[in-house]
């Protein structure tokens, strides 16, 4: 099986390569990067001209939902998502239905993965015992098995010293802890972001500074214990800041933001669209821009979905009793092209880093680079391509999406995985 990749533009940062030219694959590895590649009859050609050509991306926060609410998502649905979106490796989180809190849990979900998977999966154990907060969970256990990290996510861990105990145990496995960081004494009776537009609708919001509060905890949690934190889907310009002065002070804090919050604000929330509630909430345009600069400037390591399907029964219903989150492996790449690709505010370059090398590094995984010997996870941009986004379109069982009716600039034509094309096209093959 050989597959060539014809006159792209090969974008391949932890190379420093950005050239024109082939990427040659044959059976699921890599066998060459640039040049013209010799012809051959037998291989498979794609013609990528004008287009990206970039490591496969990785998205290392989503909600595959199975096992246990696979009414939302499943295994299988979820990573066609990932396919049609360019994305060949996801990282699932544990709230799932039981919590993936033991290594018995993981294994399960690691070969439903394997047989249902049509990209690569990553799995994310649980700091505490479902989620509770209370009693530790099976790290060891599960680091023997493969959990790439730990979290909580979706629930923020309440107790400081409960989070310090998590992150002393994380770190003698060499896992970092990732938290979703919204101090709940404050956050938790809100539904939108508080501000000008939450008083203008009448709407209970959640301050930033929950966020900032959380983010500050947990940075000094991290100091103490030595532990990697990994802030999940910062949102506020005050946790931007928070995480940038950590690293420079040397610490060992990473930190994600979600495509959404990249290119929505809470403005969109004017007409109680349950489409655009999530935790933490969209926030203003000033939020919006120090998020930008935080992924300029190298403050902000990766760009993730925090894919999070719900079904229509839970999301069409008033504002208030909608759960959060939202679909996101489809458009994520295609937001970031159109908001800040297209925009000149971020390179192509960036955009690989944060969305391939980084996440790759961070899960510790091979990945983020094409090079020869290496898996052959490619996927291929089409920069100019215009789509318009219908949630009934997707491939996630979620109907629902912020991005319904808007045309984007930029999407995802090729999605290979080990060498085969799982994504040609927008048609997903698996
Ligand atoms: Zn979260």
């Amino acid at each position: 099986m050989k597959l060539i990749i014809k006159n792209g533009t090969i974008i391949n940062p932890a190379m420093h390569q950005h050239e024109t030219g082939d990427v040659v694959i044959k059976n699921g590895r890599i066998l060459a990067v640039g040049g013209c590649a010799e012809e051959d009859p037998t291989a498979e050609v794609y013609d990528a001209t004008g287009c990206f050509v970039t490591p496969g991306l990785i998205d290392m926060h989503v909600h595959l939902r199975e096992p246990g609410q696979e009414a939302k998502e499943d295994i299988h649905t979820g990573t066609q998502a990932a396919a049609a979106g360019g994305v060949t490796r996801v990282a699932t989180m544990a709230n799932t239905t039981p919590v993936i809190d033991n290594a018995a849990v993981l294994r399960d979900v690691q070969e439903r993965a394997e047989r249902e998977g049509v990209v690569k999966v990553s799995i994310i154990g649980s700091v505490s015992r479902n989620l509770e907060g209370r009693q530790l969970s099976e790290m060891g256990d599960m680091a023997a098995a493969g959990a790439a990290a730990f979290s909580d996510d979706g629930h923020y861990v309440e107790s400081a010293n409960f989070m310090r105990r998590a992150m002393e145990y994380a770190n003698m496995f060499g896992k970092m802890v990732i938290d979703h960081a919204e101090d709940m004494t404050m956050c938790a009776a809100g539904y939108m972001n508080e501000g000008r537009v939450s008083y203008r609708i009448g709407v209970t919001g959640r301050p930033a500074a929950g966020e900032d509060l959380a983010v500050a905890r947990d940075i000094i949690l991290s100091k103490l214990t030595g532990c990697h934190l990994h802030v999940a889907h910062l949102s506020s310009a005050g946790a931007v800041e928070l995480v940038r002065r950590a690293k420079a002070e040397g610490l060992n804090v990473t930190t994600e933001v979600t495509a959404q919050h990249l290119y929505f604000t809470d403005d969109c929330l004017r007409n109680y669209d349950t489409a655009f509630k999530m935790a933490p909430p969209i926030r203003t345009e000033e939020d919006r821009q120090a998020l930008i600069k935080g992924l300029q400037d190298g403050t902000i390591d990766a760009v993730i979905t925090d894919h999070a399907p719900h079904t229509n029964e839970e999301k069409d219903v008033p504002f208030c009793c909608a759960p959060n989150g939202i679909a996101g492996l489809e458009t994520s790449l295609s937001a970031v092209m159109t908001a800040l690709y297209h925009k000149e505010l971020l390179s192509m370059d960036r955009i690989v880093e944060v969305m391939s090398v980084n996440p790759s590094r961070l899960l510790g995984v091979e990945g983020g680079v094409l090079a020869e010997g290496m898996p052959a996870d490619v996927t291929v941009i089409n920069p100019e391509q215009e789509w318009t986004v219908h949630g009934e379109d997707l491939y996630t069982k979620a109907l629902f999406t912020p991005f319904e009716g808007i045309t984007l600039k930029g999407r995802a034509v090729l999605t290979v995985v080990d060498g085969e094309v799982v994504m040609k096209e927008g048609h997903v093959l698996k």
